[in-house]
């Protein structure tokens, strides 16, 4: 039966307690009597009602003095009782049971109590319960950074490992010219920094070595073995945003092709080699680029590619590369692939500064898991798409800020006015031995292969997938 269809009736104190006694509710009408009695505010307010002369302090009552009356030392509002200040939060916190969500909480705390400024006072306090706040939706990813665009061949190369278990080895390095997408592709025995060192060598051997080498943070690339490798020959080694593979995406993408062109050979019965081998060949120098309409190779060296098929095209007077036009059409290729991507991941700038305290996102075993930690860090630097994070003890990490999100305000009230579930909140976060495996760095390799997998949902990506276990 709805209560709308019932007229209210002042004398029936039964209708309110019947409310109050079915209803979720850990708060007894002889609590509320108790509080009322020793609320200043709404012993003023009865005052008010009587003698209907009202202090401007209580003007949001006297905006609703039609609806109001004292039953005993309480003041309603039509059915509604309005709640003293002491029991409030203790309301709230009630209506939060079982951490209900922002427009279900207003709609019951709607049906019993109305207060000045309830609405604005329960959206408040479900954005600052840090269990909310671990279990809220991803953040949406920020805009991908068009800085450091290459300005010509073999400046920025980019490299990664890919993982094909079943072919050889199983592990390959990938290494691409940003500018110019020209491949390679080594098939590695042993993924030491020093087999990766003489595998990039036997590459540079050719080309000579770029001005950057661009990697994710994985031990080879990371380590001090490599760095001072290539940083002795002048080579700035430099790493993308960990755990953001859009950052890279320019291996990412490659990457699925490799795993079609070496897969294929099984159903074709040919040597896999042989196919991967065709397949780099055909990339780099018979494939244009859709927009830029000239294939790595001719891009990278300045002249087309002969040998695979007769041509007709002067070879002795070759057109001159027109590099100026070329780089404008390719700015203008990855911004548009930046906007589209932008708006097709639903790209949306992060607020978060230097000075922040954050939650980070983590691996979710199940749907039931947090989407954030329950650990704070704070925010030590932020460049571009990259945040530097400082946990309590003192540890850093890196991460892509679309991975981090303010945390709530801690906590500051008066224990007067906690009631007996204050607790929900801070019960919540999990064991210790969860946090402590947090400050050891354990969930970082699960939390990216996470992100990667999301990152293959996506529309605009043609990343490689991986299955449930995080294989490929
Ligand atoms: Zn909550």
């Amino acid at each position: 039966m709805s209560k709308e269809a019932e007229p209210f009736d002042d004398s029936s104190e039964d209708h309110v307690l019947f409310a109050l006694d079915a209803g979720v509710m850990d708060i007894t009408l002889a609590d509320i009597e108790v509080a009322a009695e020793a609320d200043d505010e709404l012993k003023q307010v009865a005052e008010a009602l009587v003698d209907d002369t009202w202090p401007t302090e209580l003007r949001k009552y006297e905006s609703q003095k039609k609806h109001l009356h004292s039953i005993g030392s309480m003041i309603c509002k039509d059915e509604k009782i309005v709640l003293p200040s002491s029991l409030r939060r203790r309301a709230m916190e009630s209506a939060h049971g079982g951490h209900i969500g922002e427009v279900a909480m207003k709609r019951i705390m709607r049906e019993f109590f109305w207060w000045p400024r309830m609405a604005s006072e329960t959206e408040r306090f479900v954005k600052e319960c840090q269990t909310c706040c671990m279990l809220s939706r991803k953040n949406a990813p920020v805009p991908i950074s068009s800085r450091d665009l290459p300005d010509g061949p073999w400046d920025i190369i980019q490299m990664d490992f890919l993982s094909i278990p079943g072919y050889g080895s199983g592990d390959f390095l990938t290494v691409v010219d940003t500018y110019s997408r020209y491949l390679s592709v080594v098939e590695m025995r042993r993924k030491t920094a020093e087999a990766t060192n003489a595998a990039l060598c036997g590459i540079f051997k050719t080309w000579g070595c770029p001005r950057v080498l661009q990697s994710d943070n994985g031990p080879p690339f990371s380590s001090t073995t490599f760095c001072s490798f290539w940083e002795n020959k002048g080579v700035a080694v430099r790493k993308s945003i960990p755990l953001s593979p859009q950052s890279n995406g320019l291996i990412e993408r490659q990457n699925q092709s490799l795993i079609k062109a070496v897969s294929a050979s099984t159903i074709d019965g040919s040597n896999w080699r042989y196919s991967l081998e065709q397949f780099v060949h055909s990339h780099n120098t018979l494939i244009p680029h859709a927009r830029l309409r000239v294939t790595p190779f001719e891009l990278l060296v300045g002249f087309k590619y002969r040998g695979q098929f007769p041509s007709l095209w002067n070879e002795w007077n070759p057109k001159e590369l027109d590099r100026e036009s070329i780089r404008e059409l390719d700015a203008e290729a990855k911004l548009y692939s930046k906007h589209y991507a932008d708006s097709a991941r639903g790209a949306k700038e992060s607020n978060i500064k230097v000075g922040d305290v954050v939650l980070i996102s983590q691996q979710k075993k199940s749907k039931s898991d947090p989407t954030f930690s329950a650990e704070r860090f704070t925010v030590i630097t932020r460049t571009g798409a990259k945040v530097v994070i400082m946990s309590s003890n003192g540890v850093q990490y890196a991460r892509n800020v679309q991975d981090v999100k303010l945390a709530p305000p801690v906590e500051d009230i008066d224990d007067s006015q906690k009631g007996t579930r204050v607790s929900v909140c801070e019960r919540d976060l999990g064991p210790d031995s969860e946090r402590t495996a947090w400050s050891r760095g354990e969930w970082m390799g699960n939390d990216a292969k996470d992100l990667e997998r999301r990152e293959s949902r996506r529309p605009f990506g043609s990343r490689v997938r991986l299955d449930d276990d995080g294989k490929i």
